[in-house]
């Protein structure tokens, strides 16, 4: 963008002045009187409107299992990694010891 006209801090900081974020408005929960946004599900309980629309538990738990079959299987790729890099760090000591 090309520079068209010399301006002040003032001016700067008066336009500025409307960049603030206002913080969300949000309402309390009815049944655990947590605060959620207007028209949105409570994150805390997973109801709306009183009613349950989400298993709030049950999502949490299949959560936390995918992350340790996750995390298990990281486990096991990690340790093939490191059997393949032993085998090619045996391969590649020799050749450099050779060249030296
Ligand atoms: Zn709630």
């Amino acid at each position: 963008m090309s520079v068209r006209m010399r301006h002040t801090r003032g001016h700067t900081g008066n336009r500025r002045s409307h960049h603030a974020l206002a913080a969300p408005r949000l309402s309390l929960c009815g049944k655990c009187g947590e605060g959620h946004l207007r028209h949105t599900m409570c994150g805390n309980c997973g109801t709306y409107r009183g009613r349950e629309v989400v298993d709030v538990l049950a999502q949490v738990n299949r959560k936390a299992s995918r992350a340790k079959a996750k995390a298990h299987e990281l486990g096991k790729e990690e340790k093939k990694e490191e059997q393949s890099e032993k085998s090619s760090a045996g391969k590649v000591s020799p050749e450099a010891s050779g060249k030296k």
